[in-house]
């Protein structure tokens, strides 16, 4: 297949005004392809193919759309290998993890699939004799992603599955790192039967093409992944037109290590979910916060298990944890580093970039112990492999640490006792709360998204995705009585 590098407008591939280097991180010599960025005016044929193209899709009926969204599914899941070998080309995630994301994403397709068979609607009486009513769900018409580079084709899967599965269109402005992924998951798409502009790929950058679509009045409805400060932006254009909006951003995701925990069990969980991924997932550990009593034995087994992941080439078999994915992102996380020792935080291993065969953006697992949780190490969403560990004297204690911060995504508790487990459960302000299991890690059916600063608006995934993805009519209907 001749890989694409263009737009996807209006039913077709285009070239764009201007293109990007894509490069490989585990070895910056590795040119994947030039990219395109597309204009102004590609962007406003995109939402008016988008506007034309919906109705039409609405109209198809269920039948279509199941058929549509089971064919994405299963295709992605089919050609995960090759797919799966881009996202870790390009983005750096071991080639079984670039793999593994390909497959989830075409689980997102075929459990929208399903989805949209499911009847929606609700039947009530009316207080007024003669009439009846029902709520019907309808969809938010054209639809806005805007998506990052952490997980390619799986984050835009979980938003593009739904809108699709709700009778939506779609302009998708995928993250400028990784446009590589983005089109192969159009491609995907854009074999379908679908109306021309249903599903409009537009790269380029997040100041020009991404500012511009979040501003655009032709948009219903904007999902974003992403950072707290791009989503602060995004949130003021977007009640500028009063446009319907779902962010999922950053966060601090505290592990509690309990006295009475497994401790081979925690270590292994906290560096999985520290490290996985180079640290970049908004689901990582970053906060490991240890109960005194075990807190020595614990630290000793982190740094050694920290340092017993091989780092190297995504592609190398292998490989374990891959590079970060840009220069300017180890340059971030070195900052971090530095911030970290200044504040007094005693960095235990890691720390470092790290050089291989070839030449990448490969850095050391780190940790930090010693640290307070009014440290920026603790504040601060880093996306990196770095994690810090805090000392509680109890679980007390160590719930409230967890709780003082202004995100809440995922939190985890690595404990064998059921009332701990059970009042975390209860107590903890997350979004998802982990009992012996890593903070990363979440099912494709159920809601996924967090409090605080780490989400606004409806949750994404599962059948909770609906709210977001539709509107709700309620119709009276006085039938009268008949002649
Ligand atoms: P950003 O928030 O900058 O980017 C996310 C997406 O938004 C990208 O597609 C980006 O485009 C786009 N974007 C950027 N600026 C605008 C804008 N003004 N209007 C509309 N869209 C815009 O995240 P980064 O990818 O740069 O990562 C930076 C930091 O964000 C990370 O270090 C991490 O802390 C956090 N992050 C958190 C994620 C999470 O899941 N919690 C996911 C990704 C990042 P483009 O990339 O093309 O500029």
């Amino acid at each position: 297949m001749t890989q694409q590098t263009g737009l996807y407008i209006a039913g077709r591939w285009q070239a764009g005004e201007s293109e990007i280097e894509n490069r490989n991180p585990s070895d910056v010599s590795d040119l994947i392809g030039l990219y395109a960025q597309a204009s102004a005016a590609q962007l406003d044929e995109a939402l008016a193919a988008a506007r034309k193209a919906q109705p039409l899709w609405w109209a198809a009926g269920i039948q279509k759309r199941h058929d549509v969204l089971m064919a994405i599914g299963t295709e992605l899941m089919a050609r995960s290998a090759e797919i799966g070998e881009m996202v870790a080309r390009e983005e750096g995630k071991p080639l079984a993890e670039g793999k593994g994301e390909v497959y989830r994403a075409g689980q997102f397709f075929t459990y929208f699939a399903a989805e949209v068979l499911r009847n929606q609607g609700d039947l009530a009486e009316s207080v007024r004799p003669g009439i009846e009513i029902d709520v019907r769900r309808e969809p938010v018409g054209v639809v806005a992603i805007v998506s990052p580079w952490n997980f390619p084709v799986a984050t835009p899967a979980w938003k593009i599955a739904p809108a699709l599965a709700f009778g939506n269109a779609v302009v998708w402005k995928p993250a400028n790192l990784t446009p590589a992924s983005a089109v192969m998951l159009t491609d995907v798409i854009a074999k379908q039967d679908i109306p021309a502009g249903l599903f409009n790929l537009v790269t380029g950058s997040g100041r020009s093409v991404g500012q511009r679509l979040v501003e655009a009045r032709g948009v219903d409805a904007i999902s974003f992944t992403g950072s707290v400060p791009v989503g602060r932006g995004i949130a003021a254009s977007a009640m500028a037109n009063m446009t319907k909006l779902q962010m999922e951003m950053g966060s601090k995701n505290p592990m509690l290590v309990m006295d009475d925990a497994d401790l081979d069990l925690a270590v292994a969980h906290a560096s999985g979910a520290a490290f996985g991924g180079t640290g970049q997932k908004c689901t990582a550990a970053s906060r490991l916060i240890v109960h005194e009593k075990i807190h020595d034995a614990f630290v000793e087994k982190l740094v050694k298990a920290a340092e017993a992941f091989k780092v190297g080439h995504a592609l190398e078999a292998g490989t374990q944890i891959g590079p970060v994915v840009s220069e300017g992102q180890l340059n971030q996380n070195l900052d971090f580093v530095a911030i970290g020792k200044s504040e007094g935080a005693e960095l235990l291993t890691g720390g470092d970039r790290l050089d291989r065969a070839t030449e990448g953006y490969y850095m050391a697992p780190t940790v930090f112990a010693g640290t307070r949780n009014d440290m920026r190490v603790n504040r601060e969403e880093m996306f990196a492999p770095i994690t810090c560990v805090m000392k509680a004297g109890s679980y007390g204690e160590a719930l409230a640490i967890a709780n003082d911060s202004e995100f809440g995504l995922t939190a985890g508790i690595m404990t064998r006792s059921l009332s701990r487990a059970s009042h975390f459960r209860a107590n903890m302000r997350a979004g998802c709360v982990m009992v012996n299991l890593p903070t990363a890690g979440t099912d494709y059916h159920v809601p996924f998204g967090g409090r605080g600063a780490s989400s606004f608006g409806p949750r994404e995934q599962g059948r909770y995705a609906a709210e977001f993805y539709t509107t709700v009519k309620t119709a009276y209907v006085a039938a009268g009585s008949p002649e």
